[in-house]
C-alpha cells in the first residue's frame, strides 16, 4: 500500500472513531428554534409557515396519536405538483390537502415512500448518519422519549450539511490526510447526469427530480458549460400564493427569485483532492458541488450524500458502498 493510501485510510479511521465518539446532541447549537407542524395542517398553509420562517423543512406531528409523523421538505412539494400535472382535474383538492395526505400523493404518483427514519439524540454521531444514508434521507430527526408522559418528543432536526461541516470543523487533523483527489476515490456521479437549460420550464425540472430521486439540476448550455445549478429548494419561492401556473415559466426566470442571501453554486474538478473539498465545507455554506473541466463543462456532480457515503463506508461493506 502507498504512503498515501495509508495516509487516507488512517484519515477516514479517525473520522469513523470520531462519529462514534460524539452525539447527535453535540452537533446542536446552544440554543435553537424548533418549528413542528400539525399534520391536519393544510399543505398549501405549511407553505406559507416555512416562508415566513425563512426554513425548507419541519417535522410533523400527529396530534391524536401524539407521536411524530415525519418530516416535511421540498420534495413533498415537489410531489404535490408532480400530482397536479397527473391529475390536472384534480386541482380544486390539491387546495385542500392536508399534510397527512402527503403519504397518499406519493403513493397515486408512484414515487417510493420515505421511510419515517429518526434517531435518539444521545446515540453516536455515525448510528444517525448510517441511518440517514441507508433510508437516502437528507435530514434525521431527533426523537427522544418524556419521562414523565413517556411520549415520543422531537428535539431537532440534523441534516447532512449539518453533520459534515460539524466533521470539517473539528477534525482538521483527520480531513487533512485525505489527500487523494476526487478522480482516484470516484467521488460523485459522472454518469446519466440529469441536467437542464435555461429555457426548460420548472414543471420539466421538477418532474426529472422526481423521477430521478434527485435534489438539483445543473443548468447547462448548448456546448455543456456549466450556468448554475437549479436545486429542490428553489420550487418553494416558485409556488408561494399556489400560484402553479408560474410553474410553465423557464428556469431563467425561476433563478431570479432565489433569496439575496444565496450563497452561491460551488465547483471543483476532478483533480481536487478531498482534504481540499473538506476545506471548502469547514468555510462555506456547500450543499453540493458541480464538477468541471477547464472549459467550465460539466463532469459530474458531488452531493453532500456521496462525501458522507465515502467518509462512512468506503472499504467496510463494499457491496453497499458501490449500491
Ligand atoms: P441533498 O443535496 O439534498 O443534501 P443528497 O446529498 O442525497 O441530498 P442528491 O442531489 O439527492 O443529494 O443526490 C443523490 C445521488 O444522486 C448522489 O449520488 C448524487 O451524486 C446523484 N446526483 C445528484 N444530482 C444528480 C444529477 N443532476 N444527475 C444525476 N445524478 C445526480
Amino acid at each position: 500500500m502507498s504512503p498515501i493510501d495509508e495516509e487516507q485510510l488512517q484519515g477516514l479511521k479517525g473520522l469513523r472513531e470520531f462519529l462514534q465518539r460524539r452525539t447527535s446532541y453535540d452537533v446542536l447549537p446552544l440554543s435553537f428554534r424548533l418549528i413542528v407542524l400539525d399534520n391536519d395542517l393544510l399543505i398549501k398553509k405549511s407553505l406559507n409557515i416555512l416562508i415566513q420562517n425563512g426554513i425548507v423543512s419541519a417535522p410533523l406531528w400527529d396530534s391524536h396519536t401524539s407521536r411524530f409523523a415525519g418530516l416535511l421538505t421540498s420534495t413533498d412539494y415537489m410531489n404535490v405538483i408532480q400530482y397536479y400535472c397527473q391529475f390536472p382535474n384534480e386541482i380544486d383538492n390539491v387546495e385542500k390537502f392536508r399534510l397527512s395526505s402527503l403519504r397518499d400523493i406519493e403513493k397515486a404518483i408512484g414515487v417510493q415512500t420515505l421511510e419515517t427514519v429518526s434517531v435518539h439524540p444521545s446515540r453516536p454521531l455515525y448510528e444517525a448518519c448510517s441511518r440517514m444514508l441507508k433510508s437516502r434521507a437528507r435530514r434525521i430527526p431527533l426523537v427522544d422519549i418524556d419521562d414523565e408522559t413517556g411520549r415520543e418528543t422531537v428535539v431537532s432536526v440534523i441534516t447532512q450539511y449539518r453533520i459534515l461541516k460539524f466533521i470539517a470543523v473539528n477534525t482538521e487533523q483527520y480531513t487533512s490526510l485525505l489527500k487523494k483527489s476526487v478522480r482516484e476515490i470516484q467521488l460523485g456521479t459522472y454518469k446519466n447526469l440529469a441536467t437542464c437549460q435555461m429555457s426548460d420550464s420548472v414543471l420539466d425540472v421538477i418532474n426529472l427530480m422526481v423521477v430521478q430521486n434527485i435534489s438539483a439540476v445543473p443548468v447547462v448550455d448548448k456546448n455543456n458549460t456549466v450556468l448554475n445549478v437549479f436545486e429542490a429548494v428553489d420550487v418553494i419561492p416558485c409556488i408561494k400564493g399556489g400560484a402553479y401556473d408560474e410553474l410553465k415559466s423557464p428556469i431563467g426566470e425561476a433563478l431570479c427569485k432565489r433569496p439575496e442571501d444565496f450563497q452561491g453554486i460551488y465547483t471543483c474538478t476532478e483533480d481536487d483532492r478531498l482534504d481540499a473539498i473538506f476545506q471548502t465545507l469547514r468555510q462555506s455554506r456547500v450543499h453540493r458541488l458541480v464538477v468541471i473541466d477547464d472549459r467550465q463543462q460539466l463532469r459530474g456532480i458531488i452531493s453532500l450524500s456521496d462525501i458522507l457515503k465515502y467518509v462512512l463506508f468506503y472499504g467496510e461493506d463494499v457491496d453497499y458502498f458501490s449500491s
